[in-house]
């Protein structure tokens, strides 16, 4: 699955002051343990019965959002019972039978629905001795509005009619609202589908069709073909008006499937899945294993994931495949790029090799994340994702510094806390962590040891420990231990550099402690640490395995840079001196250290652990023509700083002031258009400048976004977003209403739904209460109102807050199942309100259970990190722009 992207996190970025999360340092749980079997991989259900194949039949009717299903449950018996239990939510069960293998009834259970546990059990008169059996279910179940189970997305046509596809959506927990089922990653079957349809509309499933049979009066059965082992939550499912491409990549065809009238915005996806077949086939080391492989667009949004990787039936919401050409730019290529090559990626990584329970969650999502840097290396090297990895690495810190953060691998023991896995730590860390192995094994002992991994376990489970062991054998390092080091504790390591030169030689000491923004004076937790030194502009470099304290010895006396590179898990806390020196040569350091340097800085700064000055110096340091990416850094970092100023006009002045001496120059340089000879990563840049220095309020850029918001037609589309954004952001009642009738009128569903987001940034208060009545009306659509909502919510964070909680049911209504918690504790996410603490924790001891509180917590410390940053370090910030002349 690939989470959510948000264009407008830049603020959240910046501050650092991130989250999360974890007391419970819970080592030695069960994916620890060697080889997974059924009796050390965690369940909620018995494991007296296991399912070898289902055969399925589902009969959709969209229209009363309902559907009819059987299924036909081939089980193996493997002690004595009485019950069978197995997962079942939302459906009602109106007959079920078992008979042997043969045909011979077996015995006509009676069924207990516990809505609680989302079971079924089936008590029988007398126990079923062991042996194969036949479980025949014929029930009913619901077509729901949000992106879980089966669901239908309503849409307007290019014609004008109103029309409704259907799609699946089962990732964590949600095949059992499906099918009755052993619905957990472990008991992965073969499946068989077959669904009565309308004749004239697409269905889609894993595998091709196998036949279809007219049944008349408007209907097909259509049956698609027997699916190779997999787990549950990968059976996908979708109906629609679509219109299908393809084109063969060796034997494999590879499809995209959109809504009518749309199928040319996804040439793009398509051509990017037919490259990087080939690639991944090779990567692995083992072909992609189905005759076809779909990507399909829906109309509409999820506020937690944009993709997610059915085996052969890949969905995605249409932002993050179709390349809609009113708002194509190269960062949506590079976006849909990324999600494309992510999703693949997961069709070796969780769909051929599965985790055997949730708590290994990372061996999907970190290989994922990773994967998409490595093929954007491959393919597209000017987008610079080595770069862009640390953007990823800073998400992943920003929750890891705070002591509610939780270990890489951890136990999952309910479904809400299979949901809230889906976080930074196992996706980012996780894709952090693999960077560092992957580094200190070499690239090619890494990719062999994955390639022993896929053959070992293809078509089946495993847990953390069965990749550690290929990865060791391969490489001849001790990769497990330092893998456990950084996945089964949480946290950061801090490296403390002090280097000192003598006789032209550089003595560096180095000592481990650790990273923290809110567990300082505790024992720091231990680490084996991969650290590479370098010097700045020279080419001597030295390596070591950090335990504790170490020392290394470099030629040559320019100032040190250690992470060089940036492929470690860590921060590094320089000398003064040495940090100085570095600062004061930082145009001739390497942009991936610049950037690594300054997110250093940041972090450091924001934790007392540095001067801010240090990381303002470094902004105000970097040469004009630094990196776009690096560049987009610099202005996050002052972005990161413009909430700590909204209450204080005179440090917003000085900021802005700041602002505009670093960046409006830069955006000069850019120009407001593409330019044919720019950096591929310019026009993100363009974007973050027009954006950054709006949102401050920067007189000239406010009056030339204005001026071309008169004639929006005419505006490039890749600065379409920021500049509407920052008229948005400081619209009066008429131009809001101005925007509102282009949201309206917008027949671009994509285009239509960030317009929408977009009248919820309106600084104006009574504005952001026009945009909050507004997201509970029809006219936005189900899936565009909680979008609407979380976009007042990083302007309004109390006033949103109080909104939600007053209208509970009714925004809910709107946001996935799955996602409630963490959509109610993101929207206090740039709050600085003491009390907003006390009304955070009192919605969680109202609604959630006890072992579901982490992203309230992460919320609260965050929140209070904010106000400790706002006392504590914002008066150096003050001085320095004083000192400087702002
Ligand atoms: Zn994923």
């Amino acid at each position: 699955m690939k989470r959510t992207y948000r264009r407008f996190a830049l603020a959240l970025l910046a501050s650092v002051a991130l989250p999360m999360s974890a007391g419970a340092q819970g080592v030695g749980n069960a994916s620890t343990t060697k080889g997974a079997t059924a009796e050390t991989v965690t369940t909620q259900l018995p494991r007296a019965v296991r399912p070898s194949h289902y055969d399925l039949t589902i009969t959709p009717d969209a229209q009363a959002m309902t559907f009819e299903g059987q299924a036909a449950i081939t089980i193996d018996v493997v002690e004595a019972t009485r019950t069978i239990t197995l997962h079942a939510a939302d459906l009602a069960i109106a007959k079920a039978a078992l008979t042997t293998k043969t045909g011979r009834k077996a015995g006509a259970p009676t069924v207990t629905l516990d809505t609680k546990a989302q079971t079924a059990t089936f008590t029988f008169t007398k126990p079923v001795a062991p042996g194969s059996y036949v479980l025949s279910i014929d029930y009913a179940g619901k077509i729901n509005t949000q992106a879980f189970g089966l669901f239908a997305l309503d849409y307007k046509a290019a014609d004008g009619s109103q029309k409704r596809a259907l799609f699946t959506q089962f990732e964590n927990s949600d095949a059992r609202r499906f099918m009755p089922s052993w619905d957990e990653p472990f008991y992965k079957a073969t499946f068989s589908l077959k669904t009565i349809v309308p004749t004239d509309e697409v269905a889609v499933g894993n595998l091709p069709v196998e036949s279809r049979k007219d049944l008349g009066q408007g209907k097909t059965l259509v049956t698609f073909g027997t699916s190779p082992r997999m787990s549950t939550y990968l059976l996908f499912f979708s109906l629609g008006d679509f219109e299908r491409k393809t084109v063969m990549v060796g034997d494999t065809e590879v499809g995209v499937l959109t809504k009518r009238g749309d199928l040319a915005q996804a040439d793009y996806a398509l051509k990017a899945s037919a490259d990087m077949l080939p690639w991944m086939n090779e990567y692995f080391g083992e072909k992609y294993p189905l005759p076809k492989l779909d990507h399909i667009a829906a109309p509409g949004r999820s506020q937690f994931f944009s993709a997610m990787e059915n085996w052969g039936g890949i969905f995605y919401f249409e932002n993050a495949m179709l390349l809609d050409p009113k708002i194509a730019s190269n960062s949506l290529r590079e976006r849909i790029f990324t999600v494309v090559a992510h999703e693949m990626a997961h069709q070796w990584f969780g769909d051929l090799v599965t985790m055997s329970w949730w708590d290994d969650l990372w061996l999907n999502e970190g290989f994922a994340s990773w994967l998409e840097s490595r093929a954007t290396e491959k393919f597209h090297p000017e987008w610079h994702p080595e770069l862009t990895a640390l953007g990823s690495r800073e998400s992943a810190m920003g929750q890891d510094a705070y002591v509610t953060t939780h270990p890489v691998i951890h136990p999952i023991k309910t479904v809400e806390e299979a949901s809230q896995a889906f976080d930074s730590i196992t996706y980012s860390k996780g894709e952090a962590v693999i960077r560092m192995l992957e580094a200190y094994a070499g690239s090619d002992e890494w990719r062999a040891g994955v390639q022993a991994y896929m053959k070992r376990y293809s078509h089946s489970n495993t847990v953390t420990d069965d990749l550690w062991r290929e990865i060791d054998k391969a490489s001849g390092k001790p990769i497990s231990e330092i893998a456990h080091d950084f996945t089964l504790q949480p946290g950061i390591p801090l490296v403390k550099v002090t280097a000192t030169c003598n006789a032209g030689s550089t003595a560096v000491a180095l000592e481990q402690g650790e990273f923290t923004r809110d567990r300082a004076g505790k024992q720091p937790l231990a680490w084996r640490v991969p650290v590479r030194v370098a010097q700045v502009g020279g080419t001597a470099q030295a390596e070591t395995l950090l335990q504790g304290k170490g020392a290394l010895q470099v030629a040559g006396c320019s100032p040190v840079i250690v992470n060089a590179g940036q492929t470690g898990y860590y921060r590094v806390l320089y000398d003064p001196r040495t940090f100085a020196g570095i600062a004061k040569n930082i145009a001739t350091v390497k942009p991936v250290d610049q950037l690594g340097i300054l997110n250093d800085a940041v972090a450091l700064g924001y934790a007392g652990n540095q001067p801010m000055a240090d990381m303002l110096d470094l902004v105000k340091n970097l040469p004009a023509d630094a990196s776009p990416q690096v560049m987009e850094r610099a202005a996050s970092v002052i972005a990161g700083l413009a909430p700590y100023a909204e209450a204080n006009p005179k440090r917003k002045a000085a900021l802005t002031r700041f602002a505009t001496a670093r960046l409006l120059p830069v955006l000069k340089g850019l120009g407001w258009t593409p330019k044919a000879d720019e950096p591929a990563t310019a026009g993100e840049l363009r974007a973050t400048l027009i954006e950054v220095l709006g949102d401050l309020g920067e007189k000239t850029v406010v009056a030339e976004a204005r001026r071309r918001f008169a004639d929006p037609a005419a505006i490039d589309p890749s600065v379409k977003v920021a500049i509407l954004g920052v008229v948005a952001k400081n619209a009066d009642a008429a131009t809001w209403d101005a925007l509102h009738a282009m949201a309206k009128d917008e027949t671009s569903a994509q285009v239509r739904t960030t317009l929408y987001s977009l009248l919820g940034r309106a600084a104006d208060p009574a504005l952001a209460d026009k945009a909050l009545a507004l997201s509970l009306t029809d006219e936005p659509g189900l899936t565009t109102s909680p979008v609407i909502v979380s976009s007042v919510g990083a302007e309004h964070p109390e006033r949103t807050f109080d909104f939600v909680m007053a209208n509970y049911d009714a925004v809910m209504g709107r946001v996935d199942v799955s996602g409630a918690t963490r959509y109610v504790a993101r929207l206090s996410a740039t709050s600085a309100d003491p009390a907003m603490v006390g009304k955070l924790d009192a919605y969680a001891k109202q609604r959630l259970a006890a072992g579901s509180r982490r992203p309230v917590d992460e919320a609260i410390a965050k929140i209070q990190d904010r106000i400790k940053v706002a006392q504590t370090r914002l008066p150096e910030v003050d001085a320095w722009l004083a000192k400087a002349g702002y």
